[in-house]
Parts: C-alpha cells; sequence; structure tokens
C-alpha cells in the first residue's frame, strides 16, 4: 500500500512535469525570432515528453537492471526527437529553412503508418511471448504518438488514406500527453503476455 502510495504520488508529479514541459517547450517555441533555436526547442521538447514519458511506465514496469531503463528512455527520447529528421530526407537538404518549408507532411509523420506497426508488432510480441519485442514496440508507440499529438496541434493527425484531421485544440494535446503513460500501462496489460501459465510482469 506505502508502495502504491509512493508510486502515484511521484507519478502524479512526473505527469505534471509531461504537461509542464509541453506548454514551456511550446512557449519557448513560439516567442523566439531565430528559426534555429526554435527548431532546437521543438525538438528538444519532443525529446523530453518522450524520454518522461517512458520514464514515468518503467517505474511501474521496471526492468531489474537500472541501465536498461535508463537506456530505454535514451532511446525513446531520441526517436522522439529523429522522427523530424525526415523533413530534412524530404527536402533532399540540409538547409533547415528547406526542412520547414516543405509542401507536403513527410512520411514519418503519418499515423497510419507508425500506429499499424505497432499493433502487428504488439499482436505478434503476444502470440510468440517475446516480452523484449513488446517493449520495444511500446517504446515505438510512445515516441510516435507523443510526437504526432504534439505535431497535431498545428496540422492535425495525418491518417492515411483518409487526410487529415483539424488540429488538435491545445487543451486536448497537453491532456494526451498527460494521459500517454496511462495509455501505454493499458497497452501493457492488454497484451500481457503468458509463459507457462504465469503472467510475466516485465
Ligand atoms: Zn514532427
Amino acid at each position: 500500500m506505502i508502495k502504491f502510495l509512493k508510486f502515484f504520488n511521484l507519478s502524479a508529479i512526473l505527469i505534471s512535469l509531461l504537461g509542464l514541459t509541453a506548454v514551456v517547450g511550446d512557449y519557448l517555441v513560439l516567442h523566439t525570432n531565430l528559426d534555429l533555436f526554435q527548431a532546437v526547442f521543438d525538438n528538444a521538447t519532443h525529446a523530453i515528453i518522450g524520454g518522461l514519458t517512458w520514464f514515468i511506465f518503467c517505474l511501474r514496469y521496471k526492468n531489474s537492471n537500472t541501465f536498461q531503463n535508463l537506456a530505454e528512455v535514451a532511446v525513446c527520447a531520441t526517436i522522439s526527437s529523429v522522427i523530424d529528421l525526415d523533413h530534412f530526407v524530404a527536402a533532399r537538404s540540409l538547409r533547415l529553412e528547406d526542412a520547414t518549408n516543405l509542401k507536403h507532411r513527410p512520411p514519418l509523420h503519418c499515423s497510419t503508418f507508425p500506429l499499424l506497426t505497432c499493433f502487428i508488432l504488439l499482436l505478434a510480441s503476444y502470440h510468440l511471448e517475446m516480452i523484449e519485442l513488446k517493449r520495444s514496440t511500446l517504446i515505438l508507440f510512445a515516441a510516435f504518438f507523443t510526437h504526432h499529438v504534439r505535431d497535431g496541434t498545428r496540422r492535425g493527425l495525418w491518417i492515411y488514406p483518409y487526410g487529415s484531421t483539424p488540429p488538435i485544440p491545445y487543451a486536448v494535446y497537453v491532456a494526451l500527453i498527460c494521459l500517454a503513460p496511462y495509455g501505454l500501462f493499458f497497452l501493457h496489460d492488454l497484451f500481457k503476455i503468458r509463459i507457462s501459465g504465469n503472467e510475466i510482469q516485465l
């Protein structure tokens, strides 16, 4: 019980921090005049939100190896950040101006692809009883979900082949970011892997 209360208090603080990171990050991006600093703040906000989301997940479903938990947090933060590199790939240019002035959204910003991939991988991990695959898929989902929802405040979610949704209202975006760790808890429990009749709590 005490352990549960401790977890609840800590996760409440971290979830508030998650919402605060989103709001402060957006404020900095909006109130910075230099394109380079805008891009740096924007990208850092994606990375911190992704890393923090996975850190909260690790508090509940941690590996026995602390280093592995930290490595996973770093991987989630990195994926959340590098998704934006596809702006440069689509622009076929290393110039920030070209990357931020694309006529179309680049492929990694299409939500259909990561959503379908993660669903298929989660099903595969469940049926093949591959715990590491499930955990890696959840990291991927955390990174793409938080990145796409954050970008969605400006341009909506791109659901191929149906097109884009309207922009996500700001309050809904902050709420979705704060709820992201709970979404991961839900998916983790939904695809709970049993090996020889025993539940695996990884
Ligand atoms: Zn983006």
